[in-house]
């Protein structure tokens, strides 16, 4: 199918992590600011089927090791393409072009982080022509409900300003639209399998209150995918009974996870990052978790690039929350899901978050509770834990009033905290794996080192 691609393309690369110093050129990524992705079902007429454009420099003429601005637009039209399909397929631009040997897809909408490698640069791949050819086929076999598309590639700054305050434009109204909608109201949650590929036992259970943890699904989204493709990666989920309001347990949810991750996971509770949580793949836009010394929840995004409170950077949490698993304390979330009422609502909701970078917490301002908002501290309040316990103490956060006496340091300055708590935890040891079913582990003492390069996923490839 791509006998005039100079590289190969195959499931087998998709996952591949480019480090920076094997890296021909970056496309988007943390130092740029304008990146985006974009799918836009059309009228027949205005789409030319299967021409692709490159506005602005293409690869050959971009100089080796810098970072450029990227917009990606895929314009399609079919009878049974409606509106609601867009975000679903634009989630495919990520897989299908992950495909490429030496060519690095992480990320999504408005955070694409893209990088050529330089020994694919060298075996010929020169062109997004090339990249959009792959792109093409893939779209129009696997999705053939797609009629007719066309890609746009472009790099010329100027032009890419417009289009992308456009994209965020499409994708806030994206959102917005099931904010409306509580989980109470509908009968169907949707599946998505899509990142079983690299976290087989991962599975996004997608509710009009808990969107999909990479931000690039909403409810909206999942039915009509399920509706045009039902045997696709993204499928309908019977809620069935709901065995417990507050955290969100239901046994459709259940059971579907449970065939869904070949029985790796039989509970899900969507609205707590502890018990039975959701799972994260890798592709989480923020983590919640979990600072044992003051009871209560960070959050970090992706974009930050600084450490956190807990002097952990996002990549390194990200290690750890990452891979399928349901990981007490270090949960995948959409920004989305921030936005919505039941986020963490049975572990206390926005009354146990206790710090967040400035940026998100100015951008989720108005589904903040106002009475919680200025306690809420940010790294200009507090950078390490002490400072962090000193702040929220002082302005009366109401993870105070968790603070029990008993768990207050003892004479000798140690307190004991609960680090870890149901759910499994599996280390290998003396050459054999055990796993912990619903262990509660206590220490007087946590140490937590960065992992090794070899020991990484789900965070920043060159970490
Ligand atoms: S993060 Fe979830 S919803 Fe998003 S593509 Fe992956 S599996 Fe699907």
């Amino acid at each position: 199918m791509f006998e005039d691609i100079p590289v190969e393309v195959g499931l087998v690369y998709e996952g591949e992590r480019i480090r920076k110093n094997d890296m021909h050129i970056e496309l988007g990524g943390p130092s740029v600011s304008e990146k985006f992705e974009l799918v836009r079902v059309r009228d027949s007429c205005e789409i030319t089927d299967g021409q692709i454009t490159v506005t602005g420099p293409d690869i050959s003429a971009l100089e080796e090791g810098r970072s450029y601005p990227l917009g990606i637009l895929v314009d399609i039209s079919g009878v049974k393409l409606e509106k609601d399909l867009e975000g679903v397929i634009e989630r495919r631009i990520h897989e299908y072009s992950n495909y490429i040997e030496g060519f690095m897809h992480l990320n999504q909408r408005y955070d694409i982080w893209i990088r050529l490698s330089k020994k694919s640069f060298k075996k010929g791949v020169t062109s997004f022509v090339q990249i959009g050819k792959v792109m093409l086929e893939l779209f129009k076999n696997e999705l053939p409900f797609i009629e007719k598309i066309q890609i746009t590639f472009i790099t010329d700054p100027e032009k890419i300003a417009p289009l992308h305050n456009e994209a965020l434009l499409v994708y806030e109204a994206r959102d917005a639209r099931a904010r409306g909608l509580g989980d109470e109201d509908v009968d169907t949650f949707y599946g998505c399998a899509l990142c079983q590929s690299f976290a087989p036992t991962h599975v996004c259970v997608i509710t009009p209150q808990r969107y999909a943890n990479c931000g690039a699904i909403s409810w909206f989204d999942g039915r009509a995918a399920a509706g045009i493709d039902p045997k696709g990666p993204i499928y309908a989920i019977g809620k069935g009974e709901c065995l417990d309001a507050v955290t969100g347990e239901y046994t459709g949810v259940n059971e579907s996870a449970k065939k869904r991750s070949m029985g790796e996971v039989s509970r899900v509770q969507l609205y707590s990052a502890f018990g039975y949580p959701h799972t994260s793949c890798g592709c989480f836009e923020g983590i919640a978790f979990y600072i044992p010394e003051v009871e209560g929840f960070g959050i970090v995004l992706r974009g930050f690039r600084d450490l956190t409170v807990n002097g952990l950077g996002f990549s390194t949490m990200a290690d750890s929350t990452a891979g399928g698993r349901q990981v007490e304390g270090f949960h995948g979330i959409s920004i989305e899901y921030m936005r919505s009422r039941k986020f963490l609502a049975a572990d206390g909701g926005y009354d146990r978050v206790v710090w967040m970078p400035l940026e998100t917490k100015e951008r989720i301002k108005p589904f903040i509770p106002e009475l919680v908002y200025e306690k809420i501290a940010t790294e200009k309040d507090a950078k390490t834990i002490p400072e962090l316990k000193k702040f929220l103490n002082s302005c009366g956060h109401p993870v105070t009033t968790r603070w029990a006496p008993e768990d207050k340091p003892d004479e000798s300055g140690i307190r004991q905290v609960q680090i870890f708590s149901g759910g499994d935890i599996p280390f290998t040891s003396g050459g054999v794996r055990i796993i912990l079913k619903n262990a509660k582990i206590t220490a007087e003492k946590v140490i937590i080192r960065p992992l090794k390069p070899n020991e990484r996923r789900g965070g920043d490839p060159d970490e």
